[in-house]
């Protein structure tokens, strides 16, 4: 049995228990209570706020977890980085009120800054040089400036948007971050070998996400140009079509090339082009 600790409520709760999903672990969510067992895999999922599952999988309470590294980053807790999720993207940033001119990780000298990240901003301050008061508030950060609470903030910032609509604008990235799986440093073997399943079924589903599965009809003697726009897992596959000088060709693509290559596979002759779900890649 391995426990695992994730978001409760919030931003990575839903595509946690998602991606626990796409892997074949099905949780009851109906009921989802402090802990829940999965129905067909010796896994636990252990419900908690995001700040404090870092301290729990470090502190051994929890086996693994699911957490912005943001936070990881923040608690300093011992754990490791197992694979980032790729969900929850997100950076910590300073900010100022957009009318200033920003002059260099000197302008905060002496200034006051607002965060719910004291250590992240402090290891920053530190290695730029710089001495300034940090201010430690949970929430509503970035209307600190404008109440007049601090002279900056630094926080998490995805789009801007909140941001600009608050006067303000970033000047310095300081962290970038995702949702990443975390493991407590000292797994014995019994929950080694449960993490190996895990992570086997994660990186499948991981492994699609932007990959869609396209085939079509090409002419035989346009094959091998169509073959060089579609570079597959190991090679594409062809087969024959009972129609002579047709065959059909199937591969993989990402998502975001999509597009271009169908324009350049129809411009070769080609037909009846299907572009599928792809579920899991396994290599
Ligand atoms: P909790 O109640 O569990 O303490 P919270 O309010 O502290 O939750 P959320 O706002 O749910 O936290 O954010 C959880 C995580 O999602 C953050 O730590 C960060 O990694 C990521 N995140 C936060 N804001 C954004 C955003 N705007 N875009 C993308 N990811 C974000
Ligand atoms: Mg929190």
């Amino acid at each position: 049995m391995i426990r695992i600790a994730i978001q409760s409520k919030g931003r990575l709760s839903e595509e946690s228990l998602a991606l626990l999903r796409e892997a074949g672990i099905r949780i009851d969510e109906l009921k989802r209570k402090f802990l829940a067992r999965a129905a067909d895999f010796p896994l636990e999922v252990l419900y908690l706020r995001d700040d404090d599952i870092p301290g729990v999988v470090a502190g051994g309470s929890a086996d693994l977890g699911i957490v912005g590294y943001n936070e990881v980053a923040e608690t300093g807790a011992e754990v490791r980085v197992v694979r980032k999720m790729g969900f929850g993207t997100c950076r910590l940033s300073l900010a100022i009120p957009k009318a200033q001119e920003y002059t260099g990780p000197s302008f905060f000298e002496g200034k006051r800054i607002a965060t719910s990240y004291p250590n992240v901003l402090s290891g920053w301050l530190r290695e730029n040089g710089v001495k300034a008061d940090i201010c430690k508030i949970m929430g509503s950060v970035e209307i600190s400036p404008a109440a007049g609470l601090a002279d900056a903030i630094f926080d998490i910032v995805s789009s801007g948007g909140t941001l600009v609509s608050n006067g303000l604008k970033e000047v310095e990235t300081v962290l970038c971050s995702e949702a990443v799986l975390i493991a407590r440093p000292d797994l014995d073997a019994e929950k080694q070998q449960i993490l190996d399943k895990l992570l086997f079924r994660l990186d499948a589903v991981m492994s699609s996400v932007g990959k869609k599965y396209i085939l079509m009809n090409i002419p035989n003697d346009k094959l091998a140009e169509a073959v060089k726009v579609l570079p597959a897992l190991r090679s594409p596959t062809v087969m024959p079509l009972a129609a002579e000088g047709w065959c059909s060709l199937h591969s993989v693509v990402e998502e975001r090339e999509l597009w271009d290559k169908i324009e350049k596979l129809k411009a070769l002759g080609a037909e009846g082009i299907l572009v599928l779900h792809l579920d899991k890649v396994i290599d």
